[in-house]
């Protein structure tokens, strides 16, 4: 029996996880969220989680540190997939990503005027393509988290953004201007695994799958 390796991230990609998880008959043994351990097991002695920041599952996955992860679309763009396979599309934490201004700036006149923009994101090469393709010419400002608040300083003209409610961007003035993509989860398997330990992996991919759906 192959030894198997889960990356997940704390917050709501493990809540949303722990049914997925249940359905392939894997218990984690404490919750990431009041344990300060970063390798958590499970009922499974063969199966252990690895707890990483969001935005760090590919990079595990990609390498083989981990054999699965469960990952954002919006890290995975950012990542690239490199070396992952992405076999289901989990639809958990699902949100959408977005254009945003701050209330009364008029972004269409803008994008017809052909002005260039100051855009603030962590979402830089989504943020690239997606402009790239309308034709409108940007200035990207990479940024590492609450990005509401760069049109409010003068810091940027519009940002690219994850958007649920949109209560957030209410709070602080903004307003959704431009729909990009859906967002959701995948679960995501490096590739060397899926073959070296198909057996083991298989089935776990499949109760995912089966849950999932
Ligand atoms: P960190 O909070 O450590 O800086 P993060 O913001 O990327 O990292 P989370 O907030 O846990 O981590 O988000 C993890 C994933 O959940 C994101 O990559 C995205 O796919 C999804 N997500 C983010 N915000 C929302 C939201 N408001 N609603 C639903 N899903 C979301
Ligand atoms: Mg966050």
């Amino acid at each position: 029996m192959s030894q198997i390796t889960l990356a997940l991230s704390k917050g709501r990609i493990f809540e949303e996880t722990l049914p997925l998880l249940a359905a392939a008959g894997i218990v984690p043994s404490e919750s990431p969220e009041s344990s300060r351990k970063l390798i958590i097991g499970t009922n499974r002695p063969d199966v252990r989680l690895i707890i990483v920041r969001a935005s760090d599952v590919p990079t595990y996955v990609q390498h083989g540190a981990a054999d699965l992860g469960i990952a954002g679309k919006d890290v995975l763009i950012e990542h690239g997939g490199e070396g992952v396979y992405q076999p289901v599309d989990l639809d958990i934490a699902k949100c959408r990503m977005m254009v945003a201004t701050q209330v009364g700036f008029d972004y269409q006149a803008a994008v017809r005027r052909g002005a260039r923009l100051r855009v603030a994101t962590k979402y830089v090469n989504t943020a690239r393509l997606h402009f790239a393709e309308k034709g409108v010419h940007v200035d990207l400002i990479k940024l590492y988290g609450s990005m509401e608040l760069a049109p409010l300083v003068g810091l940027a003209d519009v940002i690219v953004d994850l958007v649920s409610t949109g209560g957030t961007l209410k709070a602080n003035n903004l307003e959704a201007v431009e729909d990009i993509m859906a967002i959701s989860s995948r679960l995501v398997v490096n590739q060397a695994a899926l073959k070296l330990k198909h057996d083991t992996l298989q089935p776990i991919i499949e109760a995912f799958r089966g849950a999932a759906a």
